[in-house]
């Protein structure tokens, strides 16, 4: 699956370097990562055993600022997948325009079978490792999938153990602790505001829209609320347990309040028809939103979605192949790059304030996070009717060639 993701996220890079006639040069440099560091991380488990992890952080380009990029802790981390993620961050920020290369890391574990205090020890670990290229100025992690604000509170202390205060180098951190109003949020806000710019380009309103919700984690679960407070009706959502749905709407307050709740912090037990976790995919709504893994919309299951919208609120969840049936079918997919970049927008708000040491009201950050979201709409949108492509070409045309612009402007 990894080198999949890593050959997707060249595919979509190569239709928008035909459109902007990269010369074949530019797009080897362009796509190849600047670092990829692999670290060994030995802990001793809560039962005395050693556990040997091996984590990952791949620089891709800081053509336009530090690199920037989350954090992943699954067992599917491996070099491709990292590196496809970080080429993803470089394309992303640079198509919100926030003033940050891309980046990634991971690391190989099951951190749902770990204790916290198994977690902690690994965080530090690998900050052991990677500490000497991370830096305010130089990489910057965030939280990703099974990572959360507890982790980059570890990351934080760890770092400062060896460089002394300095709360820039990494961002999703608890509110306590030099964090942001707002982040926990970002990205699944930042999914709402891009939906909403795609329903008033289509002439439709928000309210009444069903919506189908695929991984309710930080991302899933805040899409998801935002969205029932505006009038759409959430219709099915889904996690690891399984998909559960319900056409006369699920109450996310409730779902996010059972898993909270739940042992195994899952929607396992939750009051409503329960089916299998893909079929979610493919069941009755108007708009979908992949908020889990990547890969989950291919060739075998695209041409049953049912949606007219799709937003990628997972990095990387429609291969090629799905990609150009949803093309021909005419639904339109919000693309990553686009979709899920109000967290690393909200995640530039909190490195400013860490700089300034000044912290905003939330009030403020989300105002911020709309007018980016809108702006950088009308960038993508008007790409796509100058090239009349889709709005995934038009995000990577804007992306890269603006990454192209800073790269040429620096000189070798
Ligand atoms: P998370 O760990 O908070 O939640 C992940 C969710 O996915 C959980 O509900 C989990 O049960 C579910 N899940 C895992 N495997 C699944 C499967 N096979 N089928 C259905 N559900 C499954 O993670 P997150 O931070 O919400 O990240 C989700 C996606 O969003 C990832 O692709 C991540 O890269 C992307 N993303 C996250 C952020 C962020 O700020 N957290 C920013 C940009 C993009």
């Amino acid at each position: 699956m990894s080198q999949e993701a890593l050959e997707a996220t060249r595919y979509y890079f190569d239709k928008a370097a035909k459109l902007l006639e990269l010369p074949e040069d530019v797009s080897l440099q362009l796509k190849t990562p600047h670092r990829e560091l692999r670290v060994e991380c030995n802990i001793e488990r809560d039962d005395g055993s050693i556990g040997t992890y091996i984590g990952f952080r791949v620089q891709h380009d800081n053509a336009r600022g530090p690199f920037k990029g989350g954090l992943r802790y699954h067992h599917h981390v491996d070099a491709a997948e990292v590196t496809a993620l970080a080429t993803l961050m470089t394309w992303k920020t640079a198509v919100v325009n926030v003033p940050f290369g891309g980046a990634k890391g991971g690391i190989a574990c099951k951190p749902w079978e770990m204790s916290q205090a198994e977690l902690q020890r690994l965080t530090r670990k690998f900050v052991d490792g990677i500490y000497e290229i991370i830096g305010n100025k130089t990489d910057i992690p965030a939280p990703d999938m099974y990572t959360n604000a507890q982790v980059m509170a570890w990351i934080f202390d760890q770092y400062g153990k060896y460089r002394g205060y300095e709360p820039g180098v990494v961002t999703g951190k608890p509110v306590e602790m030099a964090g942001s109003l707002g982040r926990n949020a970002a990205t699944g806000r930042g999914c709402v505001y891009a939906t909403l710019e795609l329903l008033e380009a289509l002439g439709e309103k928000v309210e009444g829209q069903r919506v189908i919700i695929q991984g309710f984690g930080n991302v899933g679960s805040w899409a998801g609320k935002i969205l029932q407070d505006l009038g759409a009706k959430i219709v099915g959502i889904s996690d690891i347990s399984g998909g559960y749905i319900n056409p006369a709407g699920i109450d996310c307050d409730a779902a996010a309040a059972h898993v909270a709740q739940s042992e195994k912090h899952t929607l396992e037990g939750f009051a409503a028809e329960r089916i299998d976790g893909a079929a979610i995919l493919t069941a009755d709504c108007d708009i979908l939103i992949p908020a889990a893994l990547g890969g989950q919309l291919t060739k075998e299951n695209a041409g049953d979605v049912r949606a007219k919208i799709i937003v990628e609120g997972a990095n990387g969840p429609t291969t090629p192949e799905a990609d150009e049936i949803f093309i021909d079918k005419g639904i339109h997919v919000i693309p990553d790059i686009y979709a899920n970049a109000g967290g690393v927008t909200v995640s530039y708000f909190e490195w400013v304030q860490n700089m300034q040491h000044f912290y905003w009201e939330e009030d403020r950050v989300n105002t911020e996070l709309h007018k980016i979201m809108k702006k950088s709409f009308t960038h993508l949108y008007d790409i796509s009717k100058k090239h009349d492509c889709d709005l995934r070409t038009a995000a990577f045309v804007l992306g890269v060639g603006r990454v192209w612009e800073a790269t040429h402007m620096r000189g070798l």
